[in-house]
């Protein structure tokens, strides 16, 4: 079924994940509440690539954290619940928040990766 949005939010119009939480561009949703809207990558680098935004724009984890914190803890809580329901928890799986030029971010509203569904490798190739 495709995402509709029924929001109540600011939302910043040339921002990507802000115009997919708008339902301007299409995305394969795999998790919303109030506040958080969790769907697919684009992308995958893995059998599961899920990213999970705040509705609200925020720049990067950073600023959400600090600004509300609560909210934060919502990301986290759909991060785990997407975890579950795509079948993630037995084996384990990796959540990344990528922030600022040296974390290699490109879109600038937060975002967590929620990869796995497969052996990730390191962390971080040198
Ligand atoms: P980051 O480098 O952490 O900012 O990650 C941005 C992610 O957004 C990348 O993994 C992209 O593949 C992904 N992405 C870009 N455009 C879209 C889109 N329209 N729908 C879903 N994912 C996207």
């Amino acid at each position: 079924m495709p995402y509709e949005s029924a929001l109540t939010i600011p939302l910043v119009s040339d921002c990507l994940f802000c115009r997919i939480v708008a339902g301007d561009i299409p995305a394969t949703v795999v998790r919303e509440t109030e506040t958080t809207l969790a769907f697919r990558d684009v992308n995958p680098k893995a059998e599961v690539h899920v990213l999970v935004v705040t509705k609200e724009h925020y720049v990067d984890v950073a600023t959400l954290a600090q600004a509300d914190p609560g909210l934060a803890g919502e990301l986290l809580e759909t991060a785990a619940v997407v975890a579950e329901t795509e079948g993630l928890l037995a084996d384990g799986f990796r959540l990344i928040f990528n922030t600022g030029e040296y974390g290699g971010q490109e879109v600038f509203h937060v975002h967590a990766h929620l990869l796995g569904g497969e052996p990730l490798g390191p962390m971080v190739c040198k």
